[in-house]
């Protein structure tokens, strides 16, 4: 692990076990889904007690390789989401860290002030199968308190802003030239690898947010199972429980029929020639983008990026579908537009009081 001078993580993994013994063996066999997903709901890593979290510390120090523990609960969770990847710590080089401090350092006062009272860190690894990854950690009433948030570097180490925009933002297609799908988040010079991991972490951060609160239903909690009273305050807005498939769907799904087919990094449902009918069906909605429309959890994960994005630091967002040069659809951040009206005020909300 290379970690420059200074740069050593506040939030150090306590394993005394793992210290005093050695490091344990995996818990789980490779192909166990069951056996992971019990190891995963008792994992150290969702108790503020395993961390040694000093939300006290400037942001800027809570970067670091992911610890071993974290590493073992990244892999329960490939095993039992099937994914191929194992993921490993990552190795940092300096030019890397400047720009994940970079990222966080340009962040607006309030944005910072709200994730350091729920960051427990920040962590890197390679092989994570997807680009971030956050969860909760409780505290002793086991109360969600806090959250991790996990980043591939792999993904991160070459790719700009608008490079990674756009390869996200083309997942769910099948690729058929003429057709092009291309996504700009940043203009000239801002066009870097910086501003690719700030976009990705507000995302993520987006998630840390939301964690212990009633803006969307908790990711770790089937739909079914959702008390018939509870009323979430950014997710009511646009989705309602389907208790009888135990999943989510939108006030919207009867217009937009492509959103069923939306997936995104695993396998792409629909056709290029898809793209120009789902982002004009896409505008008549509330999401601010494609992903948004995916769940309650990354709707208020993109909404919280884009609005941070957009409107507090003044960036572009839009995507711009073409065939040989020639622009098919240009579809841009909602925040100023009737649509996006009801989410904005909550977002404001939230940022001006969170609990
Ligand atoms: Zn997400």
């Amino acid at each position: 692990m290379t970690l420059r001078a200074g740069l050593a993580a506040v939030a150090i993994f306590l394993a005394p076990a793992a210290q005093a013994q050695g490091a344990p063996a995996f818990p789980c066999a490779e192909t166990d889904k069951q056996c992971a997903w019990k190891a995963m709901e008792s994992h150290a890593t969702h108790r503020l007690d395993g961390w040694k979290a000093d939300f006290t510390s400037p942001l800027a120090e809570r970067i670091a390789a992911a610890p071993p523990q974290l590493v073992e609960y990244l892999t329960l969770d490939n095993i039992f989401n099937g994914f191929p990847e194992r993921p490993r710590a990552a190795e940092l080089d300096a030019a890397f860290l400047d720009d994940v401090r970079g990222a966080l350092a340009e962040l607006p006062p309030r944005i910072s002030q709200l994730i350091g009272e729920r960051l427990i860190g920040l962590y890197f690894v390679e092989s994570l199968g997807g680009t971030g990854f956050t969860d909760h950690v409780k505290d002793a009433d086991g109360k969600p308190v806090a959250g991790f948030v996990v980043l591939d570097a792999a993904v991160l180490r070459s790719r700009t802003a608008n490079a990674w925009a756009s390869w996200k933002e083309n997942t769910p297609f099948h690729a058929q030239e003429p057709l092009r799908l291309d996504a700009r988040i940043e203009d000239g010079a801002q066009d870097n690898r910086k501003n690719a991991i700030q976009y990705i972490l507000l995302h993520e951060l987006g998630h840390v947010l939301a964690i212990g609160s009633d803006i969307h239903p908790p990711w770790y909690i089937a739909p079914k199972d959702l008390p018939a009273s509870a009323s979430y305050r950014f997710s009511d807005l646009s989705w309602k429980v389907d208790r009888e498939h135990d999943s989510y769907i939108t006030v919207f799904d009867a217009d937009f029929t492509q959103r069923k087919n939306v997936a995104y990094y695993f396998g792409a449902k629909l056709a290029a020639a898809d793209m120009v009918a789902t982002y004009a069906n896409l505008e008549k909605t509330s999401f601010p983008s494609l992903y948004a429309a995916t769940n309650p959890g990354d709707d208020f994960a993109e909404a919280f990026a884009s609005y941070v994005h957009v409107v507090l630091l003044q960036r572009p967002w839009q995507v711009t579908i073409s065939r040989s040069g020639e622009v098919l659809k240009v579809f841009k951040a909602c925040w100023d537009e009737p649509r996006c009206a009801d989410k904005r005020k909550v977002l404001e909300q939230i940022l001006k009081r969170l609990d």
